[in-house]
C-alpha cells in the first residue's frame, strides 16, 4: 500500500492506495498547528501497511537533499508551522521510503501521469485559487533546483486603467496579488463565484493570467499548460486565456494547437493528492 498526504493552507488531504493504484481510503481534515494535525495524520495511516509514502506540501518547503532546511516548513505565513520538519516527522513515525515535494509540483505530476498531460514528459501545473501557485514537471521528474518553483509571485505588466494595489503581503501586485480570487473579491465586492461571466474584470484576470503562461512559455517550453483550482471554475475563462495568450505572444513562439496546450485540469480537486500517490508509487 501506498500513502500520501497533500498538505495545503486549509486543509490536509490523505490518502492510500494499493498498488494498482485504487484509493483505498481518502480524508480531510483541518489545517491547525503542527501537533493537532500531524496527530490526525498519524491516526489515519496508523491502520494501515504503508510501504512508501508521498507528501506534497505548502510552500516554501527545503527541497534540497543533504541541506539542513531539507524536508522543512520553511518561511511560511503559518506561523505554527514554520520551520516544522514535517519530512522528518513522518518518517519518524513510518520510516518508509517518502517522496516530498510541493502541492503543485504533485500536482503536475499527477497530471502528467494520470490527468490532462497524459503521454507527455514534461508539463507546467497553475492553480489559481485563493494564492496562485505553480508546478513543474521536466522529463518526467518534479523540478527542484536550489529551490522549488514560486510561479504565483512573478511580476506582471499591469493594465494601465487597473489601479487596484494588489493583495500579496510581500510583493502587492505581483501575479498572485493582481488576479488570485481574493483580487477579484477585493475589485468587484463580490466572490468569484457569483460574477457574471460578462463582467469586465474576466478580461483583465485573463490579461494577468496569459501573461504569465507567455512568460512561463519562453522560460521552460513545457508540452502542456494545465490550470486548475477555484477561480477555474468559471468556464469562459478558459478560453480568454487562450485568446489573450496568442495575442500577447504574437507568434513569437509558434503554438501548434492552442486549445491542446493550455487545458484545465483532467484531476479536478485531486491533482495533488493523486500525484503524490503516484510519487510514492514512482520511488
Ligand atoms: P484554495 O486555493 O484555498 O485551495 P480554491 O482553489 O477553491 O481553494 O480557491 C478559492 C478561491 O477561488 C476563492 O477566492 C474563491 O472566491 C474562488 N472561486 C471559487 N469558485 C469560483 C468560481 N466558480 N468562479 C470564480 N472564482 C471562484
Ligand atoms: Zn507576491
Amino acid at each position: 500500500m501506498y500513502g500520501a498526504i497533500e498538505a495545503g493552507g486549509t486543509k490536509f488531504n490523505l490518502a492510500v492506495c494499493d498498488e494498482s493504484l485504487n484509493i483505498i481510503h481518502q480524508k480531510q481534515i483541518p489545517t491547525t498547528t503542527p501537533e493537532e494535525t500531524m496527530a490526525g495524520v498519524f491516526e489515519f495511516f496508523e491502520k494501515y501497511p504503508v510501504e512508501k509514502m508521498g507528501i506534497g506540501s505548502f510552500g516554501p518547503i527545503g527541497v534540497v537533499k543533504g541541506s539542513d532546511e531539507y524536508g522543512h516548513i520553511l518561511n511560511t505565513p503559518k506561523t505554527a508551522w514554520k520551520n516544522f520538519p514535517f519530512l522528518q516527522a513522518m518518517e519518524e513515525k513510518f520510516p518508509v521510503p517518502t517522496a516530498w515535494t510541493t502541492d503543485v509540483n504533485a500536482a503536475a505530476y499527477g497530471e502528467l501521469k494520470k490527468g490532462a498531460a497524459q503521454g507527455k514528459k514534461s508539463c507546467l501545473y497553475l492553480t489559481i485559487g485563493t494564492g496562485i501557485g505553480g508546478g513543474l514537471v521536466l522529463d518526467e521528474q518534479v523540478f527542484h533546483g536550489a529551490s522549488h518553483p514560486e510561479m504565483g509571485h512573478i511580476f506582471i505588466k499591469r493594465d494601465p486603467a487597473d489601479t487596484y494595489k494588489g493583495t500579496c503581503p510581500y510583493h502587492h501586485d505581483c501575479l498572485e496579488g493582481l488576479a488570485a480570487g481574493p483580487s477579484i473579491e477585493a475589485r468587484t465586492h463580490i466572490k468569484g463565484q457569483n460574477l457574471p461571466a460578462d463582467h469586465p474584470v474576466w478580461d483583465l484576470q485573463a490579461y494577468y493570467l496569459a501573461q504569465a503562461l507567455v512568460n512561463y512559455t519562453l522560460m521552460v517550453p513545457v508540452e502542456k499548460i494545465v490550470l486548475g483550482g477555484g477561480v477555474m471554475n468559471q468556464d469562459h475563462l478558459l478560453g480568454k486565456i487562450r485568446q489573450s495568450f496568442l495575442k500577447q505572444m504574437n507568434h513569437y513562439v509558434e503554438i501548434e494547437n492552442i486549445d491542446d496546450y493550455i487545458v484545465r485540469w483532467g484531476l479536478p480537486n485531486q491533482s495533488g493528492i493523486i500525484g503524490a500517490l503516484l510519487l510514492a508509487a514512482d520511488l
